[in-house]
């Protein structure tokens, strides 16, 4: 509870001193390495730099596991973490302060019960992790401009972030400035399109050669026909997330397979990647030309 007079956004002083700390080399340098940023605007781009300085003026980084960040790490991760907000108000990502940045992949120790009450400990390896009113944590290994720009786990992790601001993580984010989207369509279009997305990782998997083994590279040809990572059939948060990620930066599978989950996304984002990337020439594998 009040968790939100913790963690707020700075003052728009500190904002703005340091917007103007940004050099333009910095910025064309850190935007101009993250291609699903092309077709930005003017304005869009102007509005990115604030939302940008906005997050490195009220956030608090700090590298972990000898992890040295320096101004042009935090400016893209800044960044790509802008990109979200950009046509929101980023009190969305208020209540927490930290970012943290691992060098590559890190561990977390997790407890499961089962059905039968055994209690399973575990170690699980992860790139992005996301905690309800506490840090992003992040791998710079997976969040750094030279990944293959198909995901994107910035993204993925404030994703997570304004969902749990609307409460519990569910894929549910807070729609109270969206008075033409309402909770009962969001959560309609939201289960039947996790539905249609777990019934194709179903038959993806059923059609899975018994010789190849589904957890290796070897599977890798079967997943790649779906239209979003498989990680999205967990549950609808990390359907939400991993969509927002597919919508950033690779949106036209998502929007051929899913038209009104993306119409949803679109609406509650204010935002059109697809236009935005196909109207600058963005040409990709399969892609239509449009
Ligand atoms: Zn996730």
């Amino acid at each position: 509870m009040f968790r939100w007079l913790a963690g707020r956004g700075a003052r728009p002083s500190r904002v703005a001193e340091t917007l103007t700390r940004i050099s333009p080399s910095a910025w064309q340098g850190a935007r101009g390495s993250l291609a699903f940023l092309n077709g930005l605007d003017e304005r869009e781009d102007e509005a990115l730099r604030a939302r940008a300085a906005w997050l490195l003026a009220s956030k608090s980084f700090s590298g972990a596991a000898g992890m040295a960040l320096d101004d042009d790490i935090m400016l893209s991760i800044a960044i790509q973490a802008a990109l979200p907000i950009l046509e929101l108000d980023p009190v969305l990502y208020e209540g927490w302060t930290e970012i943290i940045v691992y060098p590559g992949g890190f561990v977390i120790p997790r407890t499961e019960v089962d059905d039968s009450g055994v209690v399973h400990e575990y170690i699980q390896e992860a790139a992005g992790e996301a905690w309800d009113g506490g840090p992003v944590i992040l791998s710079w290994e997976d969040s750094c401009p030279g990944v293959p720009q198909t995901a994107n786990v910035v993204i993925h992790e404030f994703a997570h972030k304004l969902d749990l601001y609307g409460g519990e993580a569910d894929g549910m984010p807070i729609l109270d400035a969206h008075p033409q989207l309402r909770p009962r369509q969001w959560r309609r279009i939201l289960a039947s399109t996790f539905e249609c997305f777990e019934q194709m990782v179903t038959e993806v998997e059923d059609a899975i050669p018994h010789y190849v083994d589904p957890e290796s590279e070897e599977a890798d040809p079967w997943y790649g026909s779906l239209p979003l990572d498989p990680y999205a059939a967990t549950d609808t948060a990390e359907f939400f997330a991993v969509s927002s990620e597919a919508f950033f930066v690779d949106p036209w599978p998502l929007a051929q397979a899913f038209p009104d989950w993306y119409g949803l996304l679109q609406a509650y984002y204010r935002q059109d990647p697809l236009r935005r990337l196909m109207g600058r020439g963005w040409r990709k594998g399969s892609d239509p030309a449009l």
